[in-house]
């Protein structure tokens, strides 16, 4: 199952699956954005009643815990006849079922948008909040015209939160066709509403706009007002992908869905700002779309699981709270309206319960309860031993593909001038929801640390995946994620894949065997006193993913973006920089963490390393997460290697030196007199300052002295 967006339904899905599982599905999660803002929130985040976190549902943990995959990508294009879904950056996908709830975008429709017009679009709310910081540097110190245009309550609600925000150093006006046409808004909340914005000072202007240029708005009419900066909130527009797909739509371009929210393929879900539900016509909404989760969820455990579909019926009037100013909102429902602080109470009380939801708490224990497929495949019995391959179908398929190898041969011939090869091998098992092509990049430069680490340069590999218990389409995408993951670092680094394997294990994961041909012989005893000890990255890979799916409220998905960031960092430039400088060692820090690879040097040197630990060589400077969480390996490396260490019972960056390292840096030491140069260098290169951790010296009672 494919859920295209991480909008208010396609989250109650993957939300659903965190308590229930299904057996023999596998569920993927594209969304452009790592995160999904709840736009109930919005305006109380624009104007700070809220934190980026307190509005955002975070989709990788989302996918963590209802065990789904989650890809950041953006889909451009949807081939319902051979089911595959095409992205933007990552290979096509192909599905069974489908959820599409990817909201809408701004109506551009006959307004002429110059390019040096400064114009922020409200739609989707996601990309709104996202431009925040671009619009606070053009709102700086001066008075600025604001122009909003659109005419609904989301423009009021813009226009109120923008003032708070800006503290009154904007003047506001609302541009529109039709103000505050909204069908279910009675006459007294419209009076209300017009009369606070007007006791604010916000105007309001009826006409069209035609043009939008770099200092001025012009009507249909000719009439040209100033403006410095302008947000469209002029209703809603589908993304081309799906107005170009074959699903039917509305006279309006939407999709048309029947009441189960099935698209004209009945394959296909779709909701929100997206669909139009067929008889049943009402205006774009969060609520909306919120709604009709909450029949989605079940219909697709129903479909799934071969049981009658239920209808959505859309209610005709439902409940408005519209956030006003001052922690106020003005509420409306059928004729009554009232404007107070109480109906902000109520207005934040039911959005922080619809967004609680979506906050997992650290050891959340959850109970699922199993469902079958309609399909029969939970009931194979997969062979274990060398049965336990995948499907020839699916490999042929990808090596065909690909054009390699598709002659199937039993071995590999390696050619090479050198008289020794570097060769080593490598595993690491796949992190729950993380996208397998990623996967790949991060194993490939796992392995590829050990060649660069004996002075060496990778030549070929040999991969060995691990692919979950699946059929066909599944197992396909998980090897092509995989593989072309590995590809892409392998062309990178000028290496060859020359031979691999595939099984189906409860354990998904990655195995590469790298040969290498040396660059500069280096080994592990050749440290002299008095260099200098660098790191090329910083750590905490391991207590970090730990705390991550642990569900630690320490972690936001920004933290979690950072930590991916470093670890599809590779280190290969390091590596050519440090040889550049004559080091005789380089050592990569790996599972076993910080200490134990310093010791190894420190041990077949015959030296000892004095070290200071500091925030600087953390990826994560909240020094809290290291203190309360450890990876499972952490407790091995600590008793393998706390005894040849000194240091302070109080140092609080104690558990950095036995954090296991997923690709993590490399260690390098420098001559001292090289220092000035190899940091400059290493600047230059990178884009980052190589980070000093300490020196070697005379063999002293500890192999490693951690000074305070
Ligand atoms: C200022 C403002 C305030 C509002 N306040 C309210 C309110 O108080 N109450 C209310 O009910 N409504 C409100 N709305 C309306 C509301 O924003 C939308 O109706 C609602 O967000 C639509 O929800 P959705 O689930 O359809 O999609 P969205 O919540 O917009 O989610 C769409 C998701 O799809 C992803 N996506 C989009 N395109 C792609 C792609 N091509 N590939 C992959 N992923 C993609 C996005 O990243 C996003 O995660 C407000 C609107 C505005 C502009």
């Amino acid at each position: 199952m494919v859920l295209i967006g991480g909008g208010h339904a396609n989250v109650q899905i993957l939300k659903k699956l965190c308590m229930n599982r299904i057996k023999g599905l596998h569920t993927i999660l594209i969304s452009k954005h790592f995160d999904a803002t709840y736009s109930g929130m919005t305006p109380g985040y624009i104007h700070r009643d809220f934190n980026r976190e307190e509005i955002s549902i975070d989709l990788q943990r989302l996918c963590f815990n209802a065990g789904a995959t989650f890809i950041k990508d953006k889909v451009i294009k949807l081939e319902t006849n051979l089911k595959k879904i095409v992205l933007q950056n990552f290979p096509s996908i192909s599905y069974d079922l489908l959820s599409i709830n990817t909201g809408s975008i701004s109506n551009t429709k006959g307004i002429n948008i110059e390019k040096l017009s400064k114009c922020f679009f409200a739609k989707p709310i996601s990309t709104l909040v996202n431009n925040l910081s671009q619009i606070d540097q053009i709102i700086s110190n001066k008075k600025n015209r604001i122009s909003i245009i659109g005419g609904g309550v989301a423009s009021y609600e813009l226009a109120f939160s923008l003032l708070k925000r800006y503290e009154n150093n904007l003047e506001i006006t609302i541009f529109g066709k039709n103000i505050l046409k909204e069908k279910n808004l009675n006459e007294k909340t419209k009076k209300n509403l017009k009369k606070i914005s007007s006791d604010l000072g916000i105007k309001e202007y009826s006409g069209e706009i035609v043009s939008i240029t770099e200092t001025h708005l012009v009507l249909i009419s000719g009439e040209r007002f100033n403006s410095d900066l302008n947000i469209l909130s002029s209703g809603a527009n589908i993304e081309t992908w799906l107005s170009e797909s074959n699903l039917n739509k509305d006279k309006n371009g939407y999709i048309l869905v029947d009441n189960n929210l099935l698209s004209s393929d009945k394959n296909i879900f779709v909701t929100g700002d997206t669909c139009t539900v067929e008889n049943n016509y009402r205006p774009k909404s969060g609520v909306m779309a919120v709604r009709q989760g909450q029949v989605l969820k079940e219909n697709i455990f129903s479909k799934l699981t071969g049981k009658p579909l239920v209808k959505f019926k859309a209610q005709k009037n439902w409940l408005y709270l519209i956030g006003t100013y001052k922690n106020k909102a003005l509420m409306n429902y059928f004729f009554l309206s009232f404007h107070g602080r109480w109906c902000w109470k109520l207005k934040e009380w039911i959005d922080r319960g619809f967004i609680n939801k979506f906050k997992f708490t650290y050891n959340s224990n959850m109970s699922f309860r199993n469902f079958d497929l309609e399909r029969p495949t939970d009931i194979k019995m997969y062979c274990q031993g060398c049965g336990s391959k995948v499907s020839k179908n699916t490999l042929v398929n990808f090596l065909n593909e690909e054009n390699s190898h598709s002659d199937l041969p039993d071995s590999s011939i390696i050619n090479t001038n050198s008289s020794s090869l570097l060769q080593s091998i490598d595993h690491i098992k796949l992190f729950t929801s993380l996208n397998p092509f990623d996967f790949g990049i991060i194993s490939y430069l796992h392995s590829q640390n050990d060649i660069l680490s004996s002075g060496g340069s990778v030549k070929t590999i040999s991969v060995s995946q691990a692919l979950p218990f699946s059929d066909g389409i599944i197992e396909s995408f998980f090897m092509e994620y995989f593989m072309k993951g590995i590809k892409s670092e392998a062309l990178k680094d000028g290496s060859s894949i020359i031979s691999g394997h595939s099984y189906q294990s409860k354990e998904p994961g990655i195995t590469i065997t790298m040969n290498g041909i040396f660059e500069k012989r280096i080994s592990k005893n050749q440290a002299q006193e008095d260099e200098l000890i660098y790191l090329s990255k910083p750590l905490g890979t391991g207590y970090l993913l730990a705390a991550y799916f642990h569900n630690s409220e320490l972690l936001s998905s920004f933290d979690f973006q950072k930590l991916m960031k470093w670890m599809k960092k590779g280190n290969k430039n390091v590596s050519d920089i440090s040889k550049s400088f004559k080091s005789n060692i380089t050592t990569d820090i790996s599972g076993f963490g910080l200490a134990s690879h310093l010791l190894d040097i420190c041990r077949s040197s015959k030296l000892s390393a004095e070290i200071k630990l500091n925030k600087e060589i953390l990826i994560n400077k909240n020094i809290e997460i290291l203190e309360k969480f450890k990876s499972t390996g952490f407790d091995n490396n600590f008793f393998s290697s706390s005894n040849d260490i000194s240091i302070s019972k109080n140092n609080k960056l104690k558990n950095i030196l036995f954090d296991p390292q997923t690709n993590g840096p490399l260690l390098i030491s420098i001559n001292r007199r090289d220092q000035i140069e190899f940091e400059k260098k290493f600047e230059t290169a990178i884009g980052l300052k190589p980070l000093l951790l300490g020196k070697f010296k005379k063999l002293e009672n500890y192999l490693i002295l951690v000074n305070d």
